[in-house]
């Protein structure tokens, strides 16, 4: 392994793919597959599947990544893209931008801190995104899906419905959280209506090369490179680079950016895409997790394809 490699466009990512595959296997009995929400507590931990975009067009992948999984807290981003579109830097007043240091369901630091989540990704500042998104638009749960299918550039990306029912019947945390958001007047409309909008966005299925297409635009200033379509600012793309790389990973966000040194974002189905603006997004897809709900293989991928390649912001 050579540490000082610097990053050329002839990098042997297929080498480097199955490089990565070997040595991070072991650690696919290590994790846990998430329990909490009943409908994934089942998936296979052994399932591993990484796919890397470049902004040249190229992907290259390896294990299984032809096959859809539970993107979940992944889905905050396309929903915080949306509303900083739509509201733009008002929606700084709701929500706020530092890292949380605490657990993605936390409620405690919600209570001190009157109802103003710490950050648009963990899941109390993602239920202020989706009412804000109520607030905006008729039907926010068409606007994420359609953009999800429109920055993937696949048409049938699709909701999973079990997995979305199975959470709205154990999410009490997200009730729990949405209602005393509510209370504190940081919640607009019906919870009922704002928790069903974040289950869907949090139920969307896709496969690791979608997910890793679908965050091209934060890898290319704000722009799909794949159609050229403007999404976002390059300023904006910026700032949600940066929340990435500070909040991404919850309360492992500052080891995800020693270890990887990427903006990330992780989900409890086992996914994280990581994106280096100018050049590649790269997703990747493993169910057992750490303690802080993040992929452990998932991670260790990152950290060893930043470190093979040479590659990272920093
Ligand atoms: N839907 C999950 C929840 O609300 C998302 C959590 C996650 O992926 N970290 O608990």
């Amino acid at each position: 392994m050579n540490e000082n490699k610097i990053a050329t466009d002839d990098m042997n990512y297929d080498k480097i793919l199955r490089e990565i595959y070997k040595e991070v296997s072991p650690l696919f009995n290590q994790g846990k597959v998430v329990q909490y929400i009943p409908a994934l507590s089942a998936v296979p931990a052994s399932k591993f599947g990484m796919a890397v975009c470049t902004l040249d067009g190229d992907v290259y992948t390896i294990g299984d990544t032809d096959e859809r999984f539970s993107i979940q807290s992944i889905s905050k981003v396309y929903a915080l893209t949306l509303a900083f579109k739509m509201v733009g830097e008002d929606m700084w007043k709701r929500v706020g931008k530092e890292p949380s240091g605490n657990p993605f369901n936390s409620l405690v630091q919600l209570e001190y801190e009157r109802g103003i989540p710490r950050n648009p990704l963990i899941n109390a500042g993602s239920l202020v995104i989706a009412d804000i998104l109520l607030s905006q638009i008729p039907d926010p749960k068409h606007e994420i899906l359609k953009f999800v299918r429109k920055t993937s550039g696949n048409s049938d990306i699709q909701y999973d419905n079990a997995v979305i029912a199975s959470e709205k019947i154990t999410g009490h945390r997200n009730m729990a959280l949405a209602h005393m958001m509510c209370s504190f007047r940081n919640i607009y409309n019906p919870v009922d209506d704002v928790l069903d909008v974040y289950f869907h966005h949090c139920g969307i299925s896709m496969n690791s090369i979608d997910l890793a297409r679908s965050f091209m635009y934060l890898a290319n200033h704000g722009v799909i490179p794949q159609s050229n379509e403007y999404i976002i600012s390059n300023s904006r793309a910026k700032r949600i680079n940066a929340l990435l790389l500070t909040c991404g990973l919850y309360d492992e966000s500052g080891d995800f950016a020693f270890r990887v040194g990427l903006p990330g974002k992780s989900g409890v189905g086992g996914g994280i895409v990581a994106v280096l603006p100018g050049k590649l997004s790269v997703a990747v897809w493993s169910p057992a997790l750490g303690p802080s709900g993040n992929s452990l293989a998932g991670i260790q991928a990152l950290e060893l394809f930043t470190t093979k390649t040479g590659m990272s912001v920093f």
